[in-house]
């Protein structure tokens, strides 16, 4: 089963919507057509309709946002749903992060309902799970990630499952400038996949695409993309700079 890998800009809390407006004019520049990989780009809400409105005409570049609310509309401050992120052109969320899990007390019961919102507006989920170095170290790595996918994919249907993006983000790799070594995260994600496969059947765990995500750097991405079962990428930090990005693509393709 051949996997388009997937490569996704995770900014954060950076760029203006000026500097979304900086980085695209060079970006879109270098990928005027659409590659082999698909892209993604996912700059903070407010930036969105700049970068929707700049990447508009073009099919080489998608969008997404950083974190959606479960929830349909109503008494929810500060919160943003599907409808809003589907009118201002989003194809894609990253939910889950380790950040919002972190941070905001994001748990997989709150992930699971994003996931199903998400899916219900036609909008690709980028499921993201990972471990922290003390459960690496103790032993709880297969479990946790099992406890994960088993929590945030509750109720899938197997059918939805390819549609669904998984990133796999040791804790201990995002923004340190530790990566996993390929092996290790080669290792990890088939232990993911093994996981898929248990919950939705072999095939379905074939179809599904699963980024590495932790401190991806121009100069590490493609000792990592060639492992078998990474299929992507998601970035944080390298993804700030447009050269960079530009490079973890091209190694991506
Ligand atoms: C991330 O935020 O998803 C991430 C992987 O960050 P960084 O690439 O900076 O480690």
């Amino acid at each position: 089963m051949s996997r388009k890998n997937v490569i996704a800009a995770n900014w954060k809390m950076n760029m203006t919507p000026s500097e979304t407006a900086s980085f695209l004019d060079s970006f879109l520049k270098t990928f005027p057509e659409p590659t082999a990989v698909e892209i993604v780009l996912a700059p903070p809400f407010v930036s969105l309709p700049k970068a929707a409105e700049l990447m508009a005409g073009q099919s080489a570049v998608g969008l997404s946002a950083q974190n959606m609310s479960h929830e349909a509309s109503g008494a929810f401050t500060g919160e943003i749903n599907a409808a809003m992120l589907k009118e201002v052109g989003c194809q894609y969320v990253i939910l889950g992060h380790s950040e919002r899990r972190s941070l905001y007390g994001e748990n997989d019961v709150v992930i699971n309902k994003k996931v199903h919102a998400t899916l219900a507006a036609g909008l690709v989920p980028i499921l993201c799970i990972g471990e922290s170095l003390e459960e690496r170290d103790g032993g709880q790595l297969e479990f946790v990630l099992s406890q994960q996918l088993e929590g945030s994919l509750a109720g899938i249907d197997a059918a939805q499952m390819p549609g669904i993006i998984i990133a796999y983000e040791p804790v201990w790799a995002i923004g340190t400038g530790r990566t996993a070594t390929p092996d290790q995260a080669q290792e990890t994600q088939c232990y993911v996949r093994s996981v898929l496969e248990r919950l939705f059947g072999g095939e379905v765990a074939a179809a599904v695409r699963i980024q590495y995500g932790g401190s991806v750097k121009p100069g590490n991405a493609a000792e990592l993309i060639s492992q078998p079962d990474i299929d992507g990428f998601l970035v944080g930090g390298a993804s700030l700079d447009p050269a960079s990005f530009a490079d973890i693509v091209k190694a991506g393709a």
